[in-house]
């Protein structure tokens, strides 16, 4: 899974992160069934995904029928930011 780290090499976090509008979300539970790594529950009327189990590969958001579901991607950072993207465990 590819994260964000420092100049340090310590990590920041994942580069992607599945993100939900629930003002488009009609909890229809389409993702649910379509995540092939069972890391999407429904909570009332909106579905949560458990971010330790997410391999952020998107299905959830190709079957949302509302696209309210999405993966944010950060954004490039500068090249003179300290920051820098590496991959880990690939
Ligand atoms: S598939 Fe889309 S609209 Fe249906 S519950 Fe999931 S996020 Fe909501
Ligand atoms: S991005 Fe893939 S693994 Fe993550 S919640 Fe969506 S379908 Fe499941």
């Amino acid at each position: 899974m590819p994260f964000w780290a420092d100049a340090e090499g310590s990590i920041l976090g994942p580069m992607v992160k599945v993100l939900l509008n629930r003002e488009l979300c009609d909890g229809s539970a389409d993702c649910v069934t379509a995540c092939p790594y069972d890391c999407i529950e429904m909570v009332g009327r909106y579905p949560l995904v458990h971010e330790d189990r997410c391999t952020q590969c998107g299905a959830c958001a190709r079957v949302c029928p509302r696209e309210a579901l999405y993966v944010e991607r950060p954004k490039r950072r500068r090249r003179d930011s300290p920051a820098m993207e590496t991959t880990v465990g690939r």
